[in-house]
């Protein structure tokens, strides 16, 4: 039986909002595959499908998971709120089925169901603030670097798009949406219209409407869209509404029209537009806005070909054959002269050259918890302005820089002794100090486990506690895996809950285990987990499911249970 994807968007959150085929689509798929509220916000109209929701907070195996099941035959549905193709799930799934050599045809059937994406959502609470040229940006700097996203929001502010801002503010990440207000501030009025709205649609629906200078003193989080008006952008009766122009043809509500309606569309009518100026004047003026076509006025043979031209960076071809990009870099040239910078030399190089973020763990060693004044030169000025140092819980500094040679800084740093290791989803040694190295028989078994398994990838990032002494006073017994050493041997302890509001200690499994012993051991737990391990399912949730590793019985912690809460939440 051949499986299908339908990768749905729901739209904002309610029931009406849903169209009729991603309702369909939601009904005949047989695996359903969301985040924890979305499959709750859609739960009317489930029946018998297989959920596939906990464990999975991970976009990429949510992914991955859907793939699989598809390919095993089953209808698989992979829900996004809005759209599924506007900073939501289709692209990713479509990343997953290139990487694995999928083809269109042969290959499993895809559908993308659309959806009613925020922008449109939000913009129908606000009035009607879209209307024109306008543009979505996401603030989130997670896979993106924040100076492309300035960039964008400098050249929409300079552009004068209406501009939809997703992603605007999370727990962690405040300042985007300061910078945000900052930019914009460069080239509108303080007095903008400025939409806010929370949970479109949903329960909690908050809508705000207020100016471009004050729109920081409203609540903004994460499930918030922000409408920025263009220049033109009216309020209106609490709604925020932007004209279809900027050039009247017509007066509204005047009993006679200055032009007939066969009159309107003639050229002499549009003084603005394109066929109307002489090059130099287009050259020279950039403040010459141009006016949108009649509402179903579209000349058949001016339709839209769907073809694209070919994006010609540099080119000699005549003003009205030029294409946007050329406009837009010629109009960032001319705004950037006299001001120092170059923001067209810098856009055009962020266009051409995509040079990668290297991101790595640093640390002085496996025992050693000193840095010298040496190493920590040497990282800095690695890192230089442009890259960060981020201190993280485990022992380690993580380094991001961006670099086309990863292996110079490898090297540079591995010569001054510093420990490099890669981060996400891979094993980790996590030991203690040794009491300041001063107890450190059991180091080498320490650094051993570290060459055997300590970079391997797992399913999900995987802690390995080790402590020199029976005090452990480093929190072995808190990680997925804790190894004390006493009394020249060593404990084993298996499936520590390291996050969440009902974390726990890993369960005690042996005392006592022969130093010779221990780095097979462990590492065959270790192997088991990477073999058996579902994408993303945690050490001690493996540990829970398969209930016994190297004859060792899981048991079930005592406590009680609490819900865990998602990141930020
Ligand atoms: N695929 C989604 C976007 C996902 S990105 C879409 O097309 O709408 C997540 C962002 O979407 C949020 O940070 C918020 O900016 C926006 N968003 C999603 N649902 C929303 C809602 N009901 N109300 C307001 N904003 C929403």
């Amino acid at each position: 039986m051949a499986g299908k994807l339908l990768i749905i968007g729901f739209g904002p959150g309610s029931y009406e909002h849903i169209t009729k085929r991603a309702r369909e689509a939601i009904q005949e798929s047989e695996v359903i595959i969301g985040y924890n509220t979305y499959v709750d916000l859609i739960a009317g109209l489930l029946s018998d499908q297989q959920i596939v929701r906990t464990g999975m907070t991970e976009e990429v195996s949510r992914a991955q998971e859907a793939v699989r099941q598809a390919k095993l035959g089953k209808k698989v549905a992979v829900i996004s709120s809005g759209d599924a193709g506007v900073y939501g799930m289709a692209g990713l799934v479509y990343e997953v089925l290139m990487e694995q050599g999928w083809k269109r045809e042969g290959g499993v059937e895809v559908e993308v169901v659309p959806g009613i994406s925020s922008v449109h959502s939000t913009g129908s609470l606000l009035g009607a603030p879209i209307m024109h040229d306008s543009c979505t940006i996401s603030l989130s700097d997670h896979l993106t670097p924040w100076e492309l996203i300035a960039k964008r929001v400098e050249a929409a502010g300079m552009a004068d798009f209406v501009i939809a801002l997703y992603n605007p503010r999370s727990g962690r990440r405040t300042r985007q949406i300061v910078e945000t207000q900052k930019i914009l501030l460069k080239y509108r009025s303080p007095l903008t219209p400025v939409g806010i709205v929370k949970s479109a649609y949903r329960d909690r629906q908050h809508i705000v409407v207020t100016t471009l200078e004050d729109m920081l003193n409203h609540d903004i989080g994460m499930l918030t869209t922000i409408i920025i008006g263009n220049s033109a952008t009216k309020l209106y009766e609490g709604l925020m509404i932007t004209p279809r122009g900027y050039q009247r043809k017509y007066t509204l509500g005047a009993e006679t029209q200055p032009l007939k309606p066969h009159q309107r569309l003639k050229s002499e009518a549009e003084p603005w537009a394109l066929e109307q100026l002489e090059e130099e004047q287009f050259t020279e003026s950039f403040e010459v806005y141009d006016e949108e076509d009649e509402f179903g006025f579209i000349e058949e043979d001016e339709e839209d070909t769907g073809i694209e031209e070919p994006i010609l960076l540099k080119s000699s071809s005549s003003p009205s054959m030029r294409n946007s990009l050329e406009l837009a870099m010629e109009a960032l040239q001319l705004v950037s002269q006299g001001t120092g910078s170059n923001i067209a030399e810098e856009f055009n190089n962020h266009l051409t050259a995509t040079q990668s973020i290297f991101e790595f763990a640093v640390s002085p060693g496996i025992a050693n918890k000193k840095l010298s004044a040496v190493q920590l030169i040497a990282i800095g000025e690695i890192v230089g302005e442009r890259g960060d140092i981020e201190y993280s819980p485990h022992h380690q500094l993580i380094v991001r820089v961006q670099t086309d040679n990863p292996q110079r800084i490898t090297t540079e740093l591995s010569a001054l002794g510093l420990l490099l290791s890669p981060i996400g989803d891979v094993a980790q040694i996590k030991a203690c100090d040794f009491c300041n190295l001063e107890k450190g028989d059991s180091i080498p078994y320490a650094e051993a486990i570290h060459n055997r398994i300590g970079h391997l990838e797992v399913p999900k990032e995987l802690k390995i506690g080790f402590n020199g002494c029976g005090m452990a006073c480093y929190g072995a017994v808190q990680q997925d895996i804790g190894i004390v050493y006493r009394k020249e041997k060593f404990d084993l302890f298996l499936g520590g809950k390291t996050v969440g509001r009902n974390a726990h200690a890993a369960q005690p499994v042996a005392e006592g285990i022969d130093p010779e012993e221990l780095v097979e051991l462990v590492t065959r737990i270790v192997e088991r987990y990477q073999k058996e391990g579902h994408p993303n399912e945690r050490f001690h949730k493996f540990f829970k499911r398969v209930k016994e590793i190297e004859g060792y019985r899981h048991q079930e912690a005592v406590g009680f249970v609490i819900e865990n809460a998602l990141c930020g939440d």
